[in-house]
C-alpha cells in the first residue's frame, strides 16, 4: 500500500496552490479534477489532454485508490449485489436495485458499523473505519456503470442504507453528497437522495444547516423508549423526546418531511400501544412511515410480525390520515435485502 494521498481529498483551492508551488498553469486544476472525479480515471496516465510532466508530478505525488468489484451476487428479483474491495483491502457492499419506475442505488458510508441495531447484520462487523468522501463516491460512480449495463438505464434514487451509520461518518458524507450532486460530479438531483440514520439528534441538527435539499429517513422501529431500546440498544444514550425534537429542528430548518423505517416485530412491538405511540409522533412532524418486512439475520429473539400485525398499523395510521407504505424486501435470496450486509463472502455466516 503506497503512502500517498488520493489527490481526490484536495479540493479546487488546495489543488491549484500545489500546481503553482510545481510551476504548473492554475487552468490545469479544472482539467485534472475533471479527469480524477468525472471520468473516473484510474491512472494519471489516462489523462490525455494533460502534458507528461504533470503526469509525472502527480504520480509521484499522489494515487488514485480505486476501488475493486470482487464478486457480485444476482437476486432472481433483479437486484444485484457487490463486494466491494478498497484500497486497504477492507470490504464494503454496495446494491443495485431495478424497479418499473427507478433504479436505486444502496451505497455504504462505513466499513462495518459502530451501533447495534439487533435485526442488522452488519452490526456484527463493528466499525473498521469511515470511508473517504471519494470512496462513497466511487461506489455511486460503479453502480452507475453497472445500471447503464445492465438496465441501459442511469441510477435515478440513492439512499444511504448500506453499511454504517452515514452520520457518524459526517464530514465525508457531506463531501460525497455535495460531489455526487455537483455538475462537476454526477449531477444527480438532490431530490433523489435520501440519508437513513438510525436516529443520532446532535448531529441531524447539525446537518439540517449543510444545505443539502436531500431527505432524511429515520429507522424508528419504536415510539416508545424503553422497546426502542431493545431493538437498537444504543438508543439509550439518545431518549426519544431528543429524537424528536431533532428531527422537529430539521423540519423547521429543511421544510422536508421526515420519513420513518419501521419493522414490525412479532411480540414486540406489535401491539396497540405501540401503534398509538407512533401515531402520536407522527401527528407532531408531516412524515411518512414506511414499514419494512423483517429478514432475520441470526437473533432469534426476533421474528417477523403477523400479517394481521402489518394490518392493524397500517389501518391505525391510515384512518389518522398518517401516508404509509409497506415495502417489500428485494435481493433477500443474495443476503442483499435490508439488514443483511455482512460481507459474507468473508466471514462466513
Ligand atoms: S441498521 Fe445501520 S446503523 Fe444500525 S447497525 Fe445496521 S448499519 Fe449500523
Amino acid at each position: 500500500m503506497e503512502n500517498k494521498d488520493d489527490i481526490r481529498l484536495l479540493n479546487s483551492e488546495k489543488l491549484e496552490e500545489f500546481f503553482i508551488n510545481k510551476n504548473q498553469k492554475k487552468y490545469r486544476v479544472n482539467q485534472v479534477l475533471d479527469w480524477v472525479w468525472n471520468k473516473s480515471i484510474s491512472s494519471f496516465s489516462q489523462m490525455s489532454n494533460i502534458s507528461d510532466d504533470l503526469k509525472n508530478i502527480l504520480d509521484k505525488e499522489f494515487v488514485l485508490n480505486k476501488p475493486i468489484e470482487i464478486k457480485s451476487y444476482k437476486s432472481s428479483d433483479g437486484t444485484i449485489k457487490y463486494s466491494i474491495q478498497l484500497y486497504d483491502k477492507n470490504l464494503i457492499e454496495a446494491v443495485l436495485i431495478p424497479s418499473k419506475k427507478r433504479i436505486t442505488a444502496c451505497i455504504s458510508s462505513q466499513v462495518g458499523c459502530s451501533l447495534d441495531c439487533k435485526f442488522c447484520a452488519t452490526s456484527r462487523l463493528y466499525r473498521k473505519r469511515n470511508l473517504f468522501c471519494y470512496e462513497i463516491f466511487d461506489q455511486l460512480f460503479f453502480l452507475n456503470e453497472q445500471s447503464k449495463f445492465y438496465f441501459k438505464r442511469k441510477i435515478s434514487n440513492l439512499v444511504f442504507m448500506g453499511m454504517g451509520e452515514p452520520l457518524l461518518n459526517y464530514k465525508n458524507v457531506v463531501k460525497a453528497i455535495n460531489k455526487i450532486k455537483s455538475k462537476s460530479g454526477l449531477n444527480f438531483s438532490a431530490k433523489k437522495i435520501t440519508i437513513s440514520t438510525s436516529g443520532i439528534p446532535k448531529i441531524i441538527k447539525h446537518i439540517a444547516h449543510e444545505d443539502l435539499k436531500c431527505n432524511l429517513a429515520v429507522s424508528l422501529h419504536s415510539a416508545i423508549q424503553k422497546t426502542r431500546e431493545i431493538i437498537m440498544p444504543f438508543s439509550r444514550k439518545f431518549p426519544i423526546e431528543d429524537l424528536i425534537d431533532s428531527l422537529k429542528y430539521w423540519n423547521r430548518v429543511t421544510k422536508k418531511k421526515i420519513l420513518y423505517e419501521y419493522i414490525i416485530f412479532d411480540g414486540i412491538n406489535d401491539n396497540v400501544e405501540h401503534i398509538k405511540a407512533l401515531v402520536k409522533i407522527c401527528k407532531t412532524i408531516p412524515c411518512k412511515v414506511n414499514f419494512i418486512e423483517y429478514n432475520p439475520t441470526g437473533d432469534l429473539r426476533f421474528r417477523r410480525c403477523k400479517v394481521e400485525k402489518l394490518e392493524l398499523y397500517q389501518k391505525y395510521l391510515t384512518n389518522e390520515g398518517i401516508v404509509n407504505t409497506y415495502r417489500v424486501s428485494r435481493g433477500r435470496d443474495i443476503n442483499a435485502a435490508c439488514g443483511q450486509l455482512i460481507n459474507l463472502n468473508k466471514v462466513g455466516y
